[in-house]
């Protein structure tokens, strides 16, 4: 059973796209075993890492299952949402969590990202454990082996080039359907809330709490004045980190996608890409960080190329963000 194994390859066949649409189809159909949400958040983990990738295309179990983990402790625990399609049972991911929250009298308020850097870390440790048992033999299966090769021993996975090209071409429409998915499986096995409720919970599932780490890091580094517009950065409140691809579509915070930006233009930016001379401005800025050792400790910034930021840019506008933006003129 493809569920318990332990290392597998993939299937070196080269996939078409009408084959992992077929993949996917499958895996949301109720003819795919999915007795508790894993799949889909494993999906959303997926896409979550996306550019995350290193330049063989893998992936290791601790960025996948971080976010895996934060998106289980937000919906567990934050939200109380069960994850089993049986009543009176739970999802071990789902019993790993709670045991945990219960030993260390953590309040139900506390979102992952507020939780201490430690504690984050021993959660993700044992989320990976547990996940090796059920998580990622289950899509592998659903999947026939087209999508990843992993191994429960080095903790790692390695996406195969077509998946990999594909989740890029359609990353937005597959976040969609992930999160859809994933509240009405919820909204069956849940008694409070419909689809929509649930649905803007998932949307927003995976948002940090507060970004002002990154704020204080770039204030330090290098910008004191708004990414966009030039105007001088005097005070926190007056002024936002901006994520340069849009939150909306890379679902995640990286150093090298986050600039400060003045309320005025992160207001009026709001979900829509900056012109593209800015693109050339930001991979120089990156430029610039990368030559500041303490940033090149940062698993962000070892992960980054400027070809990814520069895909991300094309793939961005081929998933439908296609409204440029420009700053007023002041
Ligand atoms: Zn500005």
């Amino acid at each position: 059973m493809s569920q318990k194994l332990q290392i597998a390859e993939a299937n070196a066949a080269y996939i078409t796209e009408q084959d992992v649409w077929s993949h996917f189809n499958y895996i949301f159909s109720s003819r795919s075993k999915n007795s508790t949400s894993y799949k889909f958040v494993l999906i959303k983990s997926l896409l979550e890492n996306l550019y995350n990738v290193n330049s063989e295309l893998e992936l290791n179990y601790y960025q996948v299952f971080e976010s895996f983990t934060k998106i289980y402790w937000n919906l567990v625990i934050h939200h109380k949402l069960n994850q089993i399609n049986m009543t009176g049972k739970k999802a071990g991911v789902q019993s790993e969590l709670e045991e945990f929250q219960t030993a260390h009298s953590i309040d139900d308020s506390i979102v992952f990202d507020k939780l201490p850097a430690q504690q984050q870390l021993r959660l993700i440790k044992r989320v990976i454990k547990r996940s090796k048992i059920n998580v990622m033999g289950a899509i592998y299966g659903d999947t026939k082996g087209h999508i990843y090769s992993f191994d429960n021993k080095k903790e790692y996975l390695k996406l195969t080039p077509s998946f990999y090209k594909f989740m890029q071409k359609y990353q937005k429409v597959i976040m969609y359907l992930a999160n859809y998915q994933l509240a009405l499986f919820l909204e069956k096995f849940n008694e409070s809330g419909n689809t929509e409720q649930l649905l803007f919970k998932i949307e927003n599932v995976s948002k940090r709490s507060s970004l002002d780490s990154f704020y204080h890091i770039l204030l330090s580094l290098y910008q004191n004045e708004c990414f966009y517009c030039g105007k001088p950065v005097l005070n926190r409140t007056g002024n936002h980190v901006d994520h340069f691809i849009p939150w909306s579509f890379i679902q995640t915070d990286q150093l090298w996608n986050l600039v400060i930006a003045c309320r005025r233009c992160n207001t009026s930016k709001n979900d829509k890409l900056a012109d593209d001379h800015f693109l050339e401005k930001l991979i120089n800025r990156n430029t610039k960080l990368l030559e500041i050792n303490i940033v090149y400790e940062r698993t962000d910034m070892q992960l980054y190329t400027p070809n990814k930021l520069d895909d991300l840019y094309r793939y961005s506008v081929s998933n439908g963000y296609t409204e440029i933006w420009v700053p007023r003129e002041t």
